[in-house]
């Protein structure tokens, strides 16, 4: 299926986007016109090789860098147009964004049943029963281990559990199956498509011809821009 690039006031989307990576003596093109919606319900994966701008499209929509020009647009708010904590605090509240490095999701000091105490404490929501919620992504067993304690494969799987927790209303994933197994890596798709159930805009950047599988929607990159066929 084709990205949709009309202008939502719902959802996210980012219009006509340049990243500009400036050093002292030049400029790289990390992103060039980039336009493309997202909608909720639906996993999206960006794809492209390496180099071609999935970090670089990432970190905008997850507001943690601002675009050199264009717009990123959040259930109709231009995110371009706020001040850094407006911005901080926006993300805060409706993004959960998931490293790569499935550790750097975690807190060292928490079990992994209390990540999912933690996540419905910071999006203020009802407690759950966490054992359940565990249980929900294969981890019911781990309950009461530390993250350290934990396989790389039940980190990452923890860190979408602590990321659906919070109840964000967009999720960003960084190339999440990169430092799996592959059996490891089709137990987190498997999570991937649970996650889209609840209404979530999910996107996550992908080079994974598994991952890109799953997908409802591909939308595919290279040198910085979407291009419409597979490369
Ligand atoms: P991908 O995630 O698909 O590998 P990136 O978004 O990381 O692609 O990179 C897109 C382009 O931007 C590449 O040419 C890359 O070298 C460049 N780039 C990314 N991050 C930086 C940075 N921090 N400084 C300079 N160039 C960067
Ligand atoms: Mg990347």
């Amino acid at each position: 299926m084709a990205p949709e690039r009309s202008v939502a006031s719902l959802g996210l989307s980012a219009e006509h986007v340049d990243v500009d990576y400036r050093s002292a003596d030049r400029v790289v093109a990390g992103l060039r016109d980039v336009s493309v919606a997202f909608q909720a319900g639906r996993l999206t994966v960006l794809s492209g090789p390496s180099g071609s701008g999935k970090s670089s499209l990432l970190r905008v929509l997850g507001l943690l860098d601002v675009p050199t020009r264009g717009r990123i647009v959040l259930d109709g708010i231009d995110s371009t147009r706020l001040g850094a904590r407006q911005r901080r605090l926006l993300r805060a509240s409706r993004i959960a964004y998931v490293h790569q490095q499935p550790v750097s999701n975690l807190l060292e000091d928490l079990r992994a049943g209390q990540h999912i105490a933690f996540g419905r404490h910071v999006a203020r929501g009802t407690p759950v029963d966490t054992r359940r919620a565990l249980a929900e992504y294969g981890l019911e067993h781990v309950h009461d281990s530390h993250v350290t304690d934990l396989s790389g494969g039940e980190q990452q799987r923890l860190a979408f559990a602590l990321a659906a927790a919070r109840e964000p209303a967009v999720i960003l994933a960084d190339e999440p199956t990169a430092q799996l197994d592959r059996h490891n890596a089709r137990d987190l798709i498997a999570v991937l498509r649970q996650l889209v159930g609840n209404d979530v805009t999910a996107v996550i950047a992908s080079h994974d011809p598994e991952v890109v599988a799953a997908a409802d929607v591909v939308v595919h990159l290279r040198d910085g821009e979407i291009s419409d066929a597979p490369h």
